[in-house]
């Protein structure tokens, strides 16, 4: 049987990450993959998580099956933190399905979305982050790209909000709650009014991917364009990933929200996603929900890990600041000034792809062809040199 199985193409991102691999040069810097890293090149368990740990394997009694929904006090701490605690608020009119990470909240919203219609428009941004589209339509879903940054490299109000106009009534139009992927370019908050005004008059519904809370401006920052929305709008489906912001990488810890109008569309979304979960994995994963939970109902450990994330997006605006001014001593203030204004985990070089294949080749700095680089990557001490290689291939 296999052998009728044609060649079938592999991840750009992770054939990157085999041939750094098989790079023996010293000074090789992997810039591709969207993971924290430390000054010394490490992505670290952080301290709240492993306090968790300890105390969790003082007092774990049992790993029995948890239900389909997974950890429900997880379940309902993420919804706390993602929409805001208290009685009131948006929180009252959703539910939260715990996942198999960011890319499995994705797929159950996408399973989600073709249970409900199966002939739905999903718009994407282009650029968007990689896996969007694949997840996308491997739910058997239609996806039509819109456009993101504007000709200065900013978010383009105009052009999205003119696109837009375009959705129909019950289209779903994903969005990056902060720290957009691959370009570090936001909507500014009167940007996000304006998306939430167009999605009330026109129909559609938001489908907002949180990867990068806590990395952007802070975590209350980061999450206020999402809580915004979520005041507004009837409808909405949030990707909530744990990966980045608790360091769970491997332990692939997420969830799934839906907002609805009525208790009982509310209700028929969680049982659909657990239906469609059933089918997949039938439940998540325990070990990084149990983590999550420990650390996000204990009020020191919720501190702890707070500060901790504050130190990591210090350290990522550190090294942008620090890659922006050495650019611009170089001469390179055009190509400074947009990176300066990008936010998050990656910013994006305005390099081609040919470009990008030299800075790999002479200077073994390795991001992806599209130019996306991890800001948090950049071992301090590195950023001359890397701003040396991007204004010498800038000239080829
Ligand atoms: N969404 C965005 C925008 C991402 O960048 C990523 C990972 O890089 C994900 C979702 C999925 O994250 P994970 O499945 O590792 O939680």
């Amino acid at each position: 049987m296999l052998e009728l199985l044609p060649p079938p193409p592999t991840d750009p991102l992770w054939d990157l990450t085999y041939e750094f691999g098989t790079d023996d040069r010293p000074e090789r810097l992997n810039l591709v993959l969207g993971v924290y890293r430390d000054q010394t090149g490490t992505t670290p368990v952080m301290a709240a998580v492993r306090e968790a740990e300890i105390r969790l394997a003082e007092r774990s009694e049992s790993k029995e099956y948890r239900g389909l929904s997974g950890n429900a006090a997880f379940n309902r701490s993420l919804l706390d933190l993602v929409l805001g605690p208290g009685p009131g608020g948006p929180a009252d009119r959703a539910a939260a399905v715990q996942t198999v990470a960011g890319s499995g909240a994705l797929r159950l919203l996408a399973d989600l979305i073709w249970r409900t219609r199966p002939g739905t428009t999903v718009w994407v941004s282009d650029p968007a982050y990689v896996n969007h589209r694949p997840i996308l339509e491997a739910a058997g879903l239609k996806v039509r790209p819109y456009g993101w940054r504007d000709a200065e490299g900013g978010f383009d109000t105009a052009g999205v909000l003119r696109e837009l106009r375009e959705a129909r009534r019950d289209d779903v139009v994903l969005l990056q709650g902060c720290c957009h992927n691959p370009t570090g370019v936001d909507p500014l908050l009167d940007d996000w009014e304006a998306l939430a005004e167009s999605a009330v008059r026109g129909g559609w519904v938001p489908f907002v991917d949180l990867a990068y809370h806590g990395l952007g401006d802070g975590l209350d920052a980061d999450l206020l364009a999402t809580r915004m929305l979520a005041e507004r709008v009837p409808e909405m489906l949030i990707a909530v990933s744990c990966s980045k912001n608790f360091g769970l990488y491997s332990d692939r810890v997420g969830c799934a929200i839906v907002l609805g109008a009525s208790a009982r569309s509310v209700r028929h979304a969680e049982t659909a996603l657990q239906n469609a979960a059933r089918t997949l994995y039938s439940m998540p994963p325990e070990h990084g929900a149990a983590v999550v939970t420990t650390i996000l109902e204990d009020e020191g450990l919720r501190a702890a890990w707070r500060a901790e994330l504050d130190v990591m997006r210090g350290r990522i605006m550190a090294n942008r600041a620090d890659l922006v001014a050495h650019l611009s001593a170089l001469g390179r203030t055009e190509q400074a000034r947009s990176l300066a204004r990008q936010k998050g985990m990656f910013s994006m070089l305005p390099l081609t792809p040919q470009q990008m294949l030299r800075l790999r080749r002479q200077y073994a700095v390795y991001g992806t062809t599209s130019g996306r680089i991890n800001i948090a990557g950049i071992p301090a001490n590195r950023i001359p040199r890397l701003a040396q290689g991007i204004a010498a291939v800038l000239d080829t």
